[in-house]
Protein backbone atom coordinates (compact mmCIF):
# COMPACT_ATOMS: atom_id res chain seq x y z
CA UNK A 1 0.00 0.00 0.00
CA UNK A 2 1.26 3.16 -0.77
CA UNK A 3 1.05 6.53 1.34
CA UNK A 4 -2.11 8.00 1.42
CA UNK A 5 -2.30 11.19 0.40
CA UNK A 6 -3.09 13.95 1.98
CA UNK A 7 -6.82 15.52 0.04
CA UNK A 8 -7.99 16.90 2.83
CA UNK A 9 -6.66 20.30 4.21
CA UNK A 10 -5.58 20.14 8.22
CA UNK A 11 -8.13 21.80 10.08
CA UNK A 12 -6.46 24.04 12.61
CA UNK A 13 -7.70 23.43 16.88
CA UNK A 14 -10.65 23.77 17.46
CA UNK A 15 -9.68 25.81 20.90
CA UNK A 16 -6.65 27.42 20.05
CA UNK A 17 -6.51 27.65 16.40
CA UNK A 18 -3.27 26.25 16.08
CA UNK A 19 -2.55 23.34 13.58
CA UNK A 20 -3.52 20.41 14.55
CA UNK A 21 -2.01 16.75 15.26
CA UNK A 22 -2.07 13.21 14.35
CA UNK A 23 -2.29 12.29 17.35
CA UNK A 24 -4.91 14.52 19.01
CA UNK A 25 -6.86 15.13 15.79
CA UNK A 26 -8.46 17.23 15.99
CA UNK A 27 -6.60 19.28 18.48
CA UNK A 28 -3.06 20.76 18.60
CA UNK A 29 -2.44 18.75 21.93
CA UNK A 30 -3.96 16.61 24.90
CA UNK A 31 -4.38 20.16 26.85
CA UNK A 32 -7.10 21.41 24.05
CA UNK A 33 -8.75 18.16 23.87
CA UNK A 34 -9.27 17.93 27.63
CA UNK A 35 -10.84 21.43 27.36
CA UNK A 36 -13.12 20.72 24.64
CA UNK A 37 -14.25 17.29 26.88
CA UNK A 38 -14.73 19.90 29.83
CA UNK A 39 -17.01 21.96 27.49
CA UNK A 40 -19.33 19.25 27.32
CA UNK A 41 -19.10 18.04 30.88
CA UNK A 42 -19.03 21.30 32.17
CA UNK A 43 -22.61 21.75 30.88
CA UNK A 44 -21.97 24.77 29.27
CA UNK A 45 -23.46 23.43 26.44
CA UNK A 46 -27.93 22.93 26.44
CA UNK A 47 -27.93 19.17 25.15
CA UNK A 48 -31.26 18.46 24.14
CA UNK A 49 -33.17 15.36 24.89
CA UNK A 50 -33.38 14.28 21.10
CA UNK A 51 -33.95 10.74 22.46
CA UNK A 52 -36.91 11.49 24.17
CA UNK A 53 -39.23 12.38 21.44
CA UNK A 54 -42.80 12.03 22.77
CA UNK A 55 -45.55 13.99 20.91
CA UNK A 56 -46.63 16.50 23.25
CA UNK A 57 -50.09 17.85 21.19
CA UNK A 58 -52.49 16.91 23.74
CA UNK A 59 -51.09 20.45 25.71
CA UNK A 60 -51.64 23.37 23.15
CA UNK A 61 -48.95 25.62 23.62
CA UNK A 62 -48.91 28.24 26.35
CA UNK A 63 -49.89 31.68 24.79
CA UNK A 64 -49.10 34.85 27.13
ZN1 LIG B 1 -5.11 23.65 20.60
Amino acid sequence: MAEPVHLRPRRPCPICKKPSTQKFHPFCSKRCAEIDLGRWLGGNYAIPAVENEEPDEDQPPEAS
